[in-house]
């Protein structure tokens, strides 16, 4: 009941949220000043006739009152339920309807829309672009705050995942479920009030807002928010010498450092400014980081990356260690009080050792399931276990690797291919920034294997060269019949690869 409370006593004097707009300083506070505010906005939403168990959406731009709206709902009882404020009318029509939320808290360009396609709801306009100290309308409420009794299992976060493989389904975390998470991410990567961590996620997913933003303000880091991510201005925050304002750790998608590093090598930065040696953890989730880029922040960060795994059902499962061994390709080790199997999908039972299957899990910081969605909330837990859908195996030394999706597992004359075991071996071709491969719709197969491929500007690099090296190294059935080429591969916002749309360059030759 008290999990934010107490953090914010126990730091008050120390920074809390420093923000940043288009890179320049706009706002900084306090854990004790982001505590009262808190409580003023927890009493502002009270007023408003919120109850504990209503839900709320966040449609906001990243700023400092996304994050004080953001943990006065979990105080007063409500359920979060935070959204991509870019989305366009057909997602947030999906996603509005489907929370039946009682109250909106949208910027001002939301107006119109929201009052078109969900009118029952509460709207509340939040005047995001204003600098967070002129934001007045929430401060004449009382600063003192009577929290009503929420337990573990009561709701507190909605996250929609981010759709990659259907219609994005409402993850319902519990305070509980939140709790565990956190303290499982402080422990191992060892958070403390000593760091600076460089904030340049998203806040609608588990990476920005749980993972990132929730470990550092319960462990007393000073968050250096960036209202959005560009190469520039994460350079600009992470090679800061600022004695106070250091940055220690940077979390972030693969897609993030391949444009973070791509910048550093590309422009002739002054050597002195591309000096990170007083950063202690780069950590990389949500898709995977390929070896190469593994490889290239090693060299121009200093430090290896560490790679982990979560799910928005789940928290985060798996991490390479922190003090240990961080191998290239793999997710690392469980975290604490995470308990894996390994499954045969078909058969339900446990793969022999090193073998793939179904990853498996269980976790005190696992939803109990789906918001209004009791059927896929049914197929997806059996016998108390939660089936991640991910394909997966553990090599001698533990650690585990995701090895595809089972949902973009490629039927071909047959036979099942990984679409991940394909483009491993277009993209360790000198020139292929990156591979995309998918089954499309064939007469004779099934399905057959195609290939979209993203080159480095300039390179010269054909159809038939990477079909010779794929035939080398590949059976038959695995090697695309197709190949062609984009200037870039279709991703979400936390840069993962949007298969569907890969399909679509297909369908359209
Ligand atoms: P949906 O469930 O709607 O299809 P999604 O699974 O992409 O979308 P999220 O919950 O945001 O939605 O993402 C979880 C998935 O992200 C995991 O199941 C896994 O496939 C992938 N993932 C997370 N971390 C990694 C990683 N380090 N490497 C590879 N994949 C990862
Ligand atoms: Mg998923």
């Amino acid at each position: 009941n008290q999990w934010f409370e107490n953090s914010f006593k126990a730091f008050a004097c120390n920074k809390a949220v420093t923000f940043f707009r288009n890179g320049e300083m706009e706002t900084q506070l306090t854990y004790d000043q982001l505590h009262n505010d808190i409580n003023h906005f927890s009493n502002f939403l009270s007023a408003k006739g919120l109850k504990k168990g209503d839900r709320v959406i966040l449609l906001l731009e990243k700023s400092v009152i996304n994050v004080v709206a953001c943990v006065a709902l979990l105080k007063i009882g409500a359920v979060v339920v935070p959204l991509n404020s870019g989305f366009k009318k057909n997602e947030l029509n999906y996603l509005l309807k489907d929370s039946k939320a009682a109250m909106v808290l949208a910027g001002l360009d939301k107006k119109e829309l929201i009052e078109e396609i969900y009118p029952c709801a509460i709207f509340l306009q939040i005047p995001t672009h204003l600098p967070y100290e002129d934001l007045e309308f929430f401060r004449s409420c009382p600063q003192s705050f009577l929290r009503p009794k929420l337990s573990q299992s009561d709701p507190g976060l909605i996250i929609y995942t981010s759709g990659t493989t259907g219609n994005p389904k409402g993850a319902v975390l519990s305070h509980g479920n939140l709790v565990c998470d956190a303290g499982n991410v402080i422990s191992i990567w060892d958070i403390t009030q000593k760091d600076v961590v460089c904030h340049a996620l998203p806040l609608f997913h588990v990476h920005g807002l749980c993972f990132a933003l929730f470990t550092a303000l319960l462990s007393g880091s000073h968050v250096m928010m960036l209202d959005s991510f560009t190469p520039e201005t994460v350079q600009q925050r992470l090679s800061s010498k600022d004695p106070e304002d250091t940055c220690s750790i940077f979390m972030a998608v693969p897609a993030m450092y391949t444009r973070l590093l791509d910048f550093v090598e590309g422009k002739k930065v002054e050597k002195k400014k591309n000096d990170f040696s007083h950063m202690r953890l780069w950590t990389s989730g949500s898709a995977p980081l390929l070896e190469k880029e593994f490889d290239r922040i090693t060299r121009i960060c200093g430090k290896n990356p560490v790679e982990r795994e979560g799910m928005s059902e789940t928290g985060m499962n798996f991490s390479n260690p922190l003090n240990g061994r961080k191998k290239p390709g793999s997710i690392g080790l469980p975290l604490p009080g995470v308990t894996v199997r390994i499954v045969n999908p078909e058969t339900c039972e446990d793969v022999t050792s090193g073998e793939v299957g179904e990853i498996w899990l269980k976790s005190l910081s696992i939803t109990k399931g789906y918001w209004e969605k009791p059927v896929e909330t049914a197929d997806t837990f059996q016998d108390g276990w939660f089936k991640t859908g991910d394909l997966g195996k553990k090599d001698k030394d533990g650690y585990y690797y995701l090895t595809d999706r089972i949902k973009h597992l490629i039927i071909t004359g047959g036979e099942n291919v990984s679409a991940k075991e394909v483009e491993t071996v277009i993209n360790q071709l000198e020139g292929v920034k990156e591979a995309a491969v998918v089954g499309i719709p064939d007469e004779k197969w099934g399905e057959k294997v195609v290939a979209l491929v993203e080159k480095y500007p300039g390179v010269e690099l054909s159809e038939s060269k990477i079909k010779a090296v794929c035939k080398e190294q590949l059976h038959n059935l695995k090697c695309p019949k197709k190949i062609m080429f984009s200037d870039h591969i279709p991703k979400n916002t936390m840069g993962k690869v949007l298969k569907e749309k890969v399909k679509q360059f297909f369908y359209s030759y």
